[in-house]
């Protein structure tokens, strides 16, 4: 096994491309936070919350969620989605990743007096401040270094309650005849309208569209309308897919949402989970999606923590399909899907698998710069191409300070 330092790991220019913002808060943040809008939380001290709510196992995916009622709750005013979002940049930066995309449901944090734009406003106000911030650095300014970047992914949820926040709440009102399904759609498509005007009319980092939440029983066709727009005004599209269902959520995120990467995908080689009775077929079904989902280039934002924490029948890292998944040379890249609830960071998400799986300098560089290059980078094709070619620099310029690859 290569074996590589954590100072190292640490080090090279990193990008995390799956983060739910509300899900990576600062435990003292949420504290102070909770204290001065008067929420309640389980515990006011930060080892309190990690022996109830934020832990490093859960029983499974409903106590792994439990913690965002808190976290989500206290993303209730402008100030301190800003707060939150400042500190979340600084705390990214501080362990070497360069670029990161975070992903928020704004329809969760509406209320009376804050829109889906403020929302959306307040998040970028905050990422951008302490972007100016460490891009002011001396060995930034002057190129030794490679300057920090992000760009915004709004998450539609694939369903919701009227418990799920005061937008809902009216939303679910408003259409007391609708089926469920037809106003799960209808919400994601508001979605999509304010993150066209947010993007072209106020100048805003939002590159991209996610579908986030319950993924059995809410196939991604219902929310096909708010996809084709977002396609059709050039987002980027990723979808929350074969986590916690088969490789047909896999397909219709490809083919009703043209998916250009796919949350999680954990799923994406388990012909057991394919609704199809005879045996060769399901595997045929597998063979074919995964050989598609390879050649496309379509990327898969590889969860290792997060994974293990939810679905319970997956007893060791080991036995995740990254390593298949590598193998097959499938585009994919390392994330931490929450900071805080799987109380993880990116480099520790690269030592987990650097320290269960076989993988070369080489591949590791690959795999890195890959989130790069597959990023939804916000400021232009032939920009993000000298970024690019600046992080390999810079990451090649790591490897020999720490003699990596020879
Ligand atoms: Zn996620």
């Amino acid at each position: 096994m290569t074996k590589y330092s954590r100072e190292f790991l640490a080090k090279i220019p990193k990008t995390d491309l799956h983060v739910h913002l509300d899900g990576s808060i600062r435990i003292p943040t949420l504290i102070e936070l909770a204290k001065a809008q008067k929420l309640k939380l389980p515990s006011y001290t930060e080892e309190g919350l990690r022996k109830t709510v934020f832990k490093d196992k859960y029983k499974n995916l409903l106590e792994y969620l439990h913690g965002f009622k808190y976290t989500s709750a206290v993303m209730s005013d402008r100030e301190s989605i800003e707060r939150i979002s400042y500190e979340f940049a600084q705390d990214n930066f501080a362990e070497g990743v360069r670029y990161v995309e975070p992903r928020f449901a704004p329809q969760l944090h509406v209320t009376d007096d804050m829109s889906m734009d403020d929302v959306i406003v307040s998040v970028d106000r905050g990422l951008n401040k302490a972007k100016k911030e460490i891009n002011s650095r001396k060995t930034i300014k002057n190129g030794i270094e490679p300057p920090f970047d992000y760009s915004i992914i709004c998450c539609a949820m694939r369903m919701f309650t009227e418990g799920f926040s005061e937008y809902y709440k009216r939303y679910v009102g408003l259409h007391p005849h609708m089926p469920s399904y037809e106003l799960f759609g209808l919400a994601s498509l508001d979605l999509v309208e304010t993150m066209i005007y947010v993007r072209d009319e106020l100048g805003i980092a939002v590159s991209a569209f996610d579908l986030a939440g319950a993924e059995s029983g809410y196939p991604a066709e219902d929310y096909k309308k708010a996809y084709e727009l977002a396609h059709k005004n050039f987002f980027k599209k990723t979808v929350h897919a074969g986590e916690a269902y088969g490789p047909e959520s896999i397909f219709q995120a490809i083919t009703d949402c043209h998916a250009d990467r796919i949350g999680h995908g954990t799923h994406i080689f388990d012909d057991t989970m394919v609704n199809l009775s005879d045996e060769s077929e399901r595997k045929l079904y597998v063979e074919e999606l995964w050989q598609y989902v390879a050649d496309s280039r379509i990327t898969i934002e590889v969860c290792p923590t997060s994974n293990l924490q939810t679905m319970p029948k997956l007893s060791s890292v080991k036995k995740h399909p990254l390593g298949e998944m590598i193998d097959k040379r499938i585009s994919l890249t390392f994330c931490t899907d929450n900071r805080l609830i799987s109380n993880t960071t990116v480099t520790n998400e690269i030592a987990l698998v650097v320290d269960n799986f076989e993988i070369k300098p080489k591949k590791l560089k690959d795999i890195i710069i890959y989130g790069f290059k597959r990023s939804f980078y916000f400021g232009g094709y032939l920009n993000k191409r000298r970024y690019v070619r600046q992080i390999i620099d810079y990451y090649e310029k790591i490897e020999k300070e720490f003699n990596v690859g020879k």
